[in-house]
């Protein structure tokens, strides 16, 4: 038997489909209140947070009595068009982009979802996962809901709608006192938009503005591109109301610790996003000094894997002195749906998507940064193609500790078994990468170059989940149930 069948079980069956071996982005949302454009406003917005989700876009617009929606499968460039655009009038807006992290990726499933309801028209954008939807949904349809979609935020609006109270923010804070996980939402009525942040704050939420209008967005990145100005984060906990009486804010929930996901800071958030209190690229630059510090090795050069890995390869060179040179060439035009043609030249996924520059790597000892190694099959590829392109040495770094569980809020990673670092140590994925050295950031690098690790999620480090899960959850991507 092939050693490494022997040593690794599964891995070797886990074609990186066209080299897909990554973690997968969530969802983003946008908002516009008070602008005459504001349904061309949240278009340039869901352009901004296109790297959060790339499978469906949408935007609800109200005109001031009725909502107006428009949404379709893929790109935000793809779905709407000039006409389209022209049919969503109002001067407050909402719009969602999503990759599908519960709920199978359709149509019925893009959002905004919007219902008409005993309280009045509703629309609803959703970043985040919740961890009791399943449970929830079964208790719903038992009383009588039917649901549309399979994704766990339609669980939100139906909460809503068989609310007690008559008042629509009140509603949502008693549907929202049912849920458990991550949820930054956006809401939309005929009269205002509404932003709402769990109490753990696992995920991002920016308030800001564009001349008199106020602005709600997944992320700071996408301010600039409208000439926004960003005036603060909305809180974890908070819900803010924007209408024509302005802006009001209410902590309608009880305090929980902070558990904001500090794979925003490795991964998901673009790095001129000032996120959870801090600008994204200095934090991945950080990262990249801490891992210098912790894992030196004697190299001529360090090779930043495109694009997750340039940010902590700049720490890095900076900190350990060496140079840094761009020694991949990345296709940016190999899109989720490419065929391989033929089978008899299947298996170059990877190649299709970087390129070494043989006269930069040749003969050299070579660092390789990246920011995680998932399953380690696309690690395994890129230091063969480093190797061919005749590298002396090839040293693996990573910007973050290994990843051992799955996610539950709201980040798409593969199940527990699939994840290399849950069953294999760092020297057994250094030989099944067949890398000269491997080494990690440690938890505590992290959480120096993140300003301390209080108040970060590290759940898929450390198996410490910080909102229980369900144990049905917890079977659907294999993983232990937790309790605490
Ligand atoms: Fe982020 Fe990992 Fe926590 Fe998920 S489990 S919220 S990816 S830190």
């Amino acid at each position: 038997m092939n050693p490494l069948k022997q040593m690794f079980p599964g891995h070797d069956s886990l074609q990186d489909r066209a080299g897909d071996d990554r973690f997968h982005d969530e969802c983003g949302v946008f908002g516009v209140f008070g602008h005459p454009e504001a349904a061309n406003l949240v278009y340039l917005g869901l352009h901004a947070l296109q790297h959060r989700g790339q499978e469906s876009a949408g935007i609800v617009s109200s005109n001031g009595e009725r909502l107006l929606e428009e949404k379709g499968m893929g790109q935000v460039g793809r779905v709407f068009k000039r006409r389209n655009l022209l049919r969503l009038k109002g001067r407050h807006a909402i719009g969602h982009v999503r990759y599908s992290t519960a709920g199978k990726s359709a149509l019925l499933n893009a959002q905004p979802f919007r219902i008409d309801s005993c309280k009045g028209e509703i629309a609803i954008g959703h970043n985040g996962n919740l961890v009791n939807a399943d449970q929830l949904r079964r208790e719903l349809e038992a009383q009588g809901s039917i649901f549309r979609s399979s994704s766990d935020t339609e669980v939100i609006l139906h909460l809503i709608a068989k609310a007690p109270q008559a008042d629509l923010e009140a509603a949502i804070v008693h549907a929202l006192k049912q849920v458990q996980g991550a949820y930054s939402l956006i809401f939309i009525t005929p009269d205002r938009i509404i932003g709402v942040r769990d109490p753990r704050g696992f995920r991002p939420m920016a308030l800001g503005s564009a001349g008199t209008a106020h602005v709600l967005t997944s992320e700071s990145c996408a301010l600039d591109l409208i000439d926004g100005t960003f005036v603060r984060e909305v809180e974890p906990g908070e819900m803010v109301v924007i209408s024509g009486q302005g802006l009001k804010s209410y902590r309608p929930f009880p305090a929980a610790p902070s558990a904001q996901c500090i794979f925003e800071h490795v991964y998901f958030s673009r790095p001129d996003s000032f996120v959870f209190g801090r600008s994204v690229h200095e934090v991945r630059k950080a990262f990249g000094r801490e891992l210098a510090r912790e894992q030196p090795v004697e190299a001529d050069v360090v090779v930043p894997i495109p694009d997750s890995g340039v940010y902590a390869a700049l720490g890095y060179a900076e900190e350990s002195k060496l140079p840094l040179e761009f020694g991949f060439v990345r296709n940016h035009y190999i899109g989720r749906t490419f065929i391989e043609p033929r089978q008899s030249i299947r298996h170059f996924g990877v190649k299709l998507k970087l390129n070494p520059v043989r006269r930069l790597l040749e003969g050299r000892r070579i660092v390789l940064i990246d920011d995680s190694i998932v399953r380690g099959t696309t690690s395994r590829k890129i230091v063969a193609m480093v190797r061919g392109a005749g590298a002396r040495e090839v040293h693996m770094r990573i910007s973050c500790a290994p990843t051992i569980g799955p996610c539950y809020y709201g980040v798409d990673t593969p199940s527990r078994k699939e994840l290399i670092a849950s069953s294999h140590s760092v020297e057994e994925i250094r030989r099944f990468i067949e890398a000269d050295s491997l080494g990690y950031l440690s938890l505590e690098g992290m959480a120096r170059a993140a300003g301390g690790a209080k108040g970060y999620c590290t759940a898929c480090y450390t198996n410490e989940y910080p909102v229980p899960i369900p144990e049905e959850a917890a079977v659907r991507v294999g993983a232990p149930p937790q309790s605490r």
